[in-house]
């Protein structure tokens, strides 16, 4: 049996920035909390709760307080409330949503498709953003076709390049003008086209991140349209049907997915083969190249 990591897996540079922020926020006269859960990995969040960094959630009693604001960033109305309550504003806004955000805002009196998932608080986010012509459309929706002078179109910043493409190639001939702000994260793409290089040269995927990490189910769909896949958050779900007899094993992460635990996903897959091999780091996991197998 082989099991290879793919590459860019784990924490993106944004969840890497927000957590360190949080963490250097945190001394011990402060108190410190995050507006929402930090991101998207419960164990995570359990252990900045262990080093005294809470999740508020209720922005009506946060007064007083060091607020860190998410990688995903925040509705401008919801930081104007937590402003004007007298908190210190610890921004972790990735710098790349922090962008799509001001394109938003730079275009905001003109027609606007952000394409993303409206549950997502990066997509709500956005549009606060944006003006009484800026829209949500998901991904795969049929637009309600206008006849525009202009139209601007932004992403969340996970989605996925070919949803993008997608939009544009059906707005395109009813548009005179269309301005496309390409905001999908490098390293989302990195992630998915390093896990889908995997998927196609493995028996089985296995999928790492929080049930709610929006770009870790990306990760998920792309990966179980080749092979056969399952999104898993912690080793605890590995069982010896899941891996029944795949040869071939490939991981991947989400980017809200720590090092930890990846690693102990792959001791366990060794453990429940009965095999006597382990690793303490990540970085002793065998990445995935071409020409691995
Ligand atoms: S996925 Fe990209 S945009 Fe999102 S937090 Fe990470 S680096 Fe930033």
């Amino acid at each position: 049996m082989q099991v290879f990591l793919a590459e860019h897996s784990g924490f993106c540079f944004g969840v890497r920035r927000a957590v360190k922020m949080a963490l250097a926020a945190h001394n011990s006269n402060d108190d410190v909390c995050t507006y929402g859960e930090l991101i998207h990995n419960p164990q995570i969040v359990q252990k900045l709760e262990e080093e005294g960094i809470s999740v508020c959630k209720d922005i009506e009693h946060i007064k007083g307080k060091k607020v860190v604001i998410r990688s995903h960033g925040i509705a401008r109305e919801d930081l104007e409330l937590l402003q004007a309550a007298g908190n210190e504003i610890i921004d972790a806004t990735c710098p790349y949503v922090k962008r799509a955000q001001e394109l938003v805002s730079s275009v905001k009196d003109l027609p606007l498709l952000i394409m993303g998932d409206p549950d997502h608080p990066e997509v709500q986010a956005l549009l606060s953003y944006g003006g009484k012509q800026t829209k949500i459309i998901q991904p795969g929706e049929k637009p309600e076709f206008q006849n525009w002078e202009t139209l601007c179109i932004v992403s969340q910043t996970t989605q996925k390049l070919s949803n993008l493409q997608e939009l544009v190639a059906q707005v395109l001939p009813h548009t005179l003008e269309l301005r496309v702000f390409n905001t999908i994260c490098n390293a989302t793409t990195q992630r998915q086209e390093a896990a889908l290089q995997l998927a196609k040269n493995s028996d089985l995927m296995i999928v790492i991140g929080g049930k709610h990490s929006a770009n870790t189910r990306v990760l998920q769909e792309l990966c179980q349209q080749v092979t056969r896949s399952f999104h898993i958050e912690t080793a605890a779900e590995l069982t010896p049907e899941l891996l029944n007899d795949a040869q071939v094993i490939g991981l991947a992460a989400g980017a809200s997915t720590p090092e930890e635990i990846i690693v102990e996903v792959y001791n366990q897959i060794f453990r429940i083969k009965g095999e006597p091999h382990s690793v303490q780091q990540i970085e002793e996991i065998p990445v995935y190249k071409e020409e691995s197998c």
